[in-house]
């Protein structure tokens, strides 16, 4: 009851969560995808406006218009109008002297020469740098534009806050630990984590994987730096050669799914705990209501065999009667004897009693007193068997309760010139089984022989065979095999398959009830046995009962 309806509950949990995870994953990566996008084209537009910011300065001032004095303070000012990122300004001549400046370190005068940026911007004509420290020993970096007017070279380069570019990079809200950062082509954070375990120029140990899973295509994949399973999307600026990374820790993107998951795995369990509750009070009261049906059979089998019991006893009242009236007979013509020679004994006063008289009267008297026990003897066997008892298996041996029950019978058989045979083996084994019940099967299957051989042949000529003997059944196992054989009328095929059936009777009205041999059935049933029959109709029936040998005895 329990484990059925949990296959289909169990099925459905599977299947939904492997599509809801599933949807999950690619709606996760859909957004994630999305976000890195929208970002990188942010700062993709945020670098190309500073571009356009400088070049936009070095086309409408001329190299001597910012070497005027007080002129790229005002340039600088006005280039931090049009965005608050511009930290400061500086020019620069082609051999990298620093002509002019504009801003709160003292780099005026410096020599840049050598400084990769300058080179940089010199060969390519704009140049945006990496985070370096430089003079002023602060994180920084670079965009620098080259000029060439009347073939004079000039370089204009204003410092890009880093602070706000950080802030502008990392502001990504992603569930509680999404967050993106910029590397550059050696893995170098050119932007702090927000999670601060990597500080700006610090390297990122994962940036190896990460280029192994970009170089394959891949925008999107997991990583596990330090066991912690992360899902990262990866784009290269367009730009620069840097690389903007957004990445958000498993757990955190599943929270939704965890959380569905434990719902549904909270539900399941209580559900299961209700079904083994539900399902063992409901066998419980099936089981209490069972036991009270098994009782209940058990009393009207108990009943329906009592009926039977006393039909019988009604059907076999004439046999007793002829039994008791023969004993009774005796005594009244005893009586009448010793009535009679009591009158001999005592003729006149005078007379000597005979001697012979008395011994006479002896006998008289011992015959009526045996005449009286045969009575006893008769009444009691009827009082045993119509006896309301409780149900008892013993063994029971059927050398010795056959002939008993035999004897029941014996004398109306006589009457009625029926033949009454017993064949009981030697080493038949005892088998279980009540007593009482036992001998109403004997006396059921021998009463219904009696009808049957005196139907075919009246009072002459009718035999019935009982015998006991030891068997094997198909198993080797040692059974008894009861035999009630008789020469009667037989029973016509079409009665065959009816013949254990209730009220299935053939007898005049009033003469049979129909359920001797149903309950006979029963009986056998209950002592773990079979019954069967066989015949041949004018010419005789066979009903075999197989039993089990009782262990001890069997041999
Ligand atoms: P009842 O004896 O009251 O009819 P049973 O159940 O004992 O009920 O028997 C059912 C029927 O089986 C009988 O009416 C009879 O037709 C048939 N039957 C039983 N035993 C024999 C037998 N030995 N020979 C022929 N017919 C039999």
């Amino acid at each position: 009851m329990t484990f059925f309806p949990m296959i289909p509950f169990i099925i459905v949990l599977g299947i939904s969560f492997y599509f809801f995870s599933s949807t999950l994953d690619k709606s996760t990566q859909a957004s994630l995808e999305r976000i890195l996008t929208d970002h990188r084209k942010m700062i993709e537009s945020f670098l190309l406006e500073r571009k356009s910011d400088l070049e936009l300065i070095t086309r409408a001032y001329t190299f001597q218009d910012i070497m005027a004095e007080g002129a790229i303070g005002t340039i600088c000012h006005s280039l931090q109008e049009r965005s608050a990122a511009f930290v400061d300004l500086g020019l620069f001549d082609e051999t990298g002297n620093h002509l002019k400046y504009s801003g709160s370190f003292a780099l005026a005068g410096k020599r840049y020469t050598q400084e990769p940026w300058f080179q940089k911007t010199m060969l390519r004509g704009f140049y945006i740098s990496d985070i370096f420290l430089g003079y002023r020993n602060i994180p920084h970096f670079v965009v620098a534009v080259r000029r060439t007017e009347n073939n004079k070279t000039w370089v204009l380069r204003a410092t890009i806050d880093t602070v706000f570019f950080d802030s502008m990079v990392s502001g990504v809200r992603m569930g509680k630990t999404g967050e993106a950062y910029i590397l550059n082509h050696e893995g170098v954070a050119q932007t702090a984590r927000r999670s601060g375990d990597i500080a700006l120029l610090d390297k990122d140990p994962a940036f190896g994987w990460m280029q192994n899973q970009f170089s394959a295509n891949q925008q999107t994949f997991q990583l596990s730096p330090k066991g912690q399973p992360f899902l990262y999307a990866v784009s290269k600026l367009a730009n620069k050669s840097w690389y903007l990374v957004v990445r958000q820790e498993k757990h955190d993107v599943y929270r939704a799914l965890y959380s569905a998951v434990l719902i549904c795995v909270g539900i399941a369990i209580s559900g299961l705990a209700a079904l083994v509750v539900l399902a063992y009070f409901t066998s419980e009261t099936i089981c209490r209501r069972m036991e009270r049906l098994d009782e209940e059979k058990e009393q009207l089998g108990s009943q329906l065999i009592r009926a039977v019991q006393l039909a019988e006893i009604g059907e076999m009242a004439a046999g007793f009667a002829h039994e008791i009236n023969n004993p009774l007979q005796i005594i009244k013509s005893e009586y009448a004897l010793i009535k009679i020679l009591m009158e001999e004994l005592y003729p006149g006063k005078d007379t000597v009693p005979d001697p012979q008289t008395f011994n006479d009267i002896r006998e008289s008297v011992d015959q009526i007193h045996k005449q009286v026990e045969r009575c006893h003897e008769i009444t009691s066997a009827i009082l045993k068997f119509g006896r309301k008892k409780e149900v008892k298996h013993t063994t029971l041996d059927p050398g010795t309760v056959i002939p008993e029950i035999l004897k029941l019978v014996e004398n109306s058989a006589r009457t009625s010139g029926v033949e009454i045979l017993t064949r009981i083996e030697e080493n038949v084994p005892s088998f279980m089984g009540d007593p009482g019940r036992f001998q109403q099967v004997m006396l059921n299957l021998v009463n219904n022989a009696m009808h049957a051989v005196t139907n075919q042949h009246g009072a002459q000529g009718g035999r019935i065979e009982i015998s006991a003997a030891q068997t094997r059944d198909n198993e080797g196992q040692t059974m008894v095999n009861i035999q009630v054989k008789d020469n009667g009328c037989g029973i016509a095929p079409e009665h065959m398959d009816k013949i254990f059936s209730p009220f299935f009777t053939t007898k005049a009205v009033g003469k049979g009830t129909g359920l001797g041999l149903s309950v006979c059935f029963g009986i056998i049933e209950s002592f773990g046995g079979t019954m069967s029959v066989d015949s041949r109709p004018g010419e005789g029936t066979v009903f075999s009962i197989q039993l089990a040998a009782h262990e001890n005895q069997s041999s």
